[in-house]
């Protein structure tokens, strides 16, 4: 076997193809751009290697040094992961013209994938149903027309070098036809620099199904059951299953069987998926082959027990796939949920921030967490903004998908905006549960699956102030040296076990709410909204144990710059403190007060520049994670300018305006 191994990728790939390399006893280097310095997969390798600037193209994406890497450090194979070079069959030729091995497919197998009309001639050829349709050289318009309208609408033209989901237009109609055509192709050449299409007779309600299949170079080839990824947005996946429900054993076979057939057609060696349409009639369509190990394979190694890392090097290695096709069985039933800094109320828009806390479901059995950050970590604007992939596994789907609900609700991230509400209630949605699976899905069912959590401000204001109280105890109990300044200790006389009253406004849902709690010893009477609830318990760490009216519960206190969240088995419930009003603050305090909590927009303006105003006057209002913040003046003065306009995004950080504290005016 191979004694050290270059892994050219970064994040939860590069991740858990070092684990495996480890448990194999192989040593690892890792490389790493600007922006991953400190970063996990920079930290679990034995060695790494700095190989440029944080955009992808001037690091990760630079073949010459990431071979330079592997010669420097004496590693004999290069894992490509998924993504950036992992699909380029130069940088294939390139690492055996070095003498390194590539692990993945040759690169001919890579090549005769890379266009997708090129590949549908080759599956033709070896007798793989593809999807009817055009893929001809002759790029006439009018001969794409003509297949287009032959087939009858709706089609699917998509760009022959396509990937992502670009480059790719529905057409309802000939009246769409030209207009489609053309942004198609724009879209094509702006991505990969080609824009050949090719049309296909569009599915109206197909499932994708795809079959993970491994060839070694001795001439034997396995599948390893197939995956079920219908559930995407925007042509990407989100939710990943294997193995695909209520799919009969004779199909499996036959879509296995088939899968071989494609692999084979091209002499592949490795790990690749073969990805169908699979339609309302069983019956089942070529779509493309992946030359790489996919995001999802976590599932299938789930329900096989199998370790596709480990394949791989041992493939690579020119050793014989580990198990024959009838030693593999499938146990049990997995779910992939990919968890991304994303908006889904913004068109899944990509988010950046700072992960201020994150606290994953703890790993088990049934539980798996693939990731490459760690709490306090950046999401940056260079690289995917997934910050893990979770993973489940159980006797049957409906036991795995009991764990995938509870673990997406006990994920626990603050600092950017995520997708774990979205997935939550994708995972939890009846037709999702009852497996009613197609393409469509997400569209199909928008309203079941965007929404925000109800959320019950009469159960979670308390919870919230009881929370921050029992907090602040812990603070003043640690910190012997008490900062007078600090907003813990400014607000009122704490006295421990004696009946005393706390005056707090949180500011929860765009709406301060004012609160009062009554201590009688270890029980704490609270009035919010003119209701009382009795409360006691403790915060241990960051978990709260708490008793609310006779109900036991047990939620999570995050601390972040911009405020607090209370997790609970609902759902997160977002607060801050509104600061008192003591009318004494401190020059250190006036600059703090004047700068971007968080990343964020800027929402509102609240006073004109030049505008003189008293201390805690609000001045502006930002918003980040559909909560909003009130910057304050931090003690009288005048407000000078305004360095950001409504609607701009600010950075965490940022100066947000010019302001004079009265003394110095
Ligand atoms: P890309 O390589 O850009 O990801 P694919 O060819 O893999 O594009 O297709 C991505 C997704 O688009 C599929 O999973 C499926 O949901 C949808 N799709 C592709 N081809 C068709 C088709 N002919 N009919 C209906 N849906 C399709």
């Amino acid at each position: 076997m191979f004694n050290k191994i270059l892994i050219a990728n970064r994040g939860e790939i590069a991740c858990r193809v070092i684990k495996t390399a480890r448990r194999m006893g192989i040593a690892t280097v890792a490389v790493y751009s600007d922006a991953d310095r400190e970063a996990l997969h920079v930290r679990l390798a034995d060695e790494a290697i700095h190989i440029g600037a944080a955009p992808a193209r001037e690091s990760y994406l630079l073949a010459d040094r990431v071979i330079q890497a592997a010669k420097t450090t004496g590693a004999q194979a290069i894992h490509p992961g998924y993504g950036f070079l992992s699909e380029n069959a130069n940088f294939a030729r390139d690492c055996s013209a070095a003498d390194i091995c590539f692990i993945g497919p040759p690169p001919t197998a890579i090549e005769a994938m890379g266009s997708k009309s090129a590949a549908k001639e080759i599956m033709e050829a070896a007798s793989v149903p593809v999807v009817p349709g055009y893929h001809g050289a002759d790029q006439d318009p009018a001969i794409i027309r003509a297949a287009s309208e032959e087939m009858g609408y709706p089609v699917l033209l998509k760009a022959t070098a396509g990937g992502g989901g670009k480059g790719m237009r529905q057409v309802g109609s000939g009246d769409e036809f030209e207009e489609a055509l053309a942004s198609a192709k724009r879209e094509s050449l702006a991505s990969f620099g080609d824009d050949t299409m090719l049309v296909e007779k569009y599915l109206t309600k197909p499932r994708h199904v795809e079959v993970q299949v491994f060839c070694d170079s001795l001439g034997n080839a396995v599948y390893l059951a197939e995956r079920d990824c219908s559930v995407q947005r925007r042509h990407q996946k989100v939710i990943e299953e294997a193995p695909a429900p209520g799919l009969s054993t004779r199909l499996r076979e036959q879509m296995g069987e088939t899968a071989i057939k494609a692999a084979l057609a091209i002499d592949y060696r490795g790990a690749g998926t073969v990805e169908f349409l699979l339609d309302e009639d069983s019956s089942f369509y070529f779509m493309e082959m992946n030359t790489r190990l996919q995001v999802e394979h976590p599932v299938t190694e789930m329900v096989t027990g199998q370790d596709l890392v480990e394949w791989q090097l041992r493939v690579a290695y020119g050793e014989e796939l580990p198990l024959e096709q009838a030693d593999i069985c499938i146990n049990g039933h997995a779910f992939e949920a990919r968890i991304y800094a994303e908006d889904p109320n913004s068109d899944f828009l990509p988010a950046t921030g700072t992960l201020s806390f994150l606290q994953p479901p703890e790993e088990s059995t049934h539980l798996r967490v693939d990731t490459g950050v760690c709490q306090g970590d950046e999401v940056s604007m260079y690289y995917d903004p997934m910050i893990a992939k979770l993973i489940v596994w159980d006797d049957s789907r409906e036991s795995a998908l009991h764990r995938l609900a509870l673990a997406l609700s006990t994920y626990r991230i603050s600092g950017t905006v995520t997708n774990l509400d979205f997935l939550y209630n994708l995972a939890t949605s009846a037709p999702f549960v009852a497996a009613q699976l197609d393409t469509g899905f997400i569209e199909k069912h928008h309203s079941l699956i965007f929404h925000d959590r109800p959320q019950d401000l009469n159960e979670e204001l308390p919870l919230a102030a009881f929370a921050l109280l029992r907090y602040r105890h812990a603070q003043n109990k640690t910190d012997a040296d008490i900062d007078r300044w600090s907003p813990w200790s400014s607000s009122s006389a704490w006295r421990l076990n004696e009946p005393h009253m706390h005056r707090l406004t949180l500011h929860c849902q765009q709406q301060d709410h004012a609160v009062e709690i009554e201590q009688q010893g270890e029980r704490f009477i609270v009035s919010a909204g003119g209701r009382l609830t009795h409360l006691s318990g403790e915060l241990e760490g960051d978990t709260l144990h708490v008793e609310m009216d006779g109900h036991r519960q047990r939620g999570v206190l995050a601390c972040t710059d911009d405020g607090f969240t209370l997790y609970l088995a609902r759902g997160a419930c977002h607060f801050h403190e509104v600061p008192p009003d003591t009318g004494e603050t401190d020059q250190s305090d006036a600059q703090a007060g004047l700068t971007a909590p968080m990343n964020g927009t800027l929402v509102a303006l609240l006073v004109e520049p030049g505008a003189e105003v008293d201390a805690n006057a609000a001045l502006l209002v930002m918003e980040a994670m559909k909560m909003e913040h009130t910057i304050r003046a931090p003690v009288a003065g005048r407000v000078e300018h305004f360095h950001y306009q409504v609607g701009d995004l600010v950075d965490g950080g940022a100066e947000l305006l010019d302001f004079t504290p009265a003394e110095e005016a």
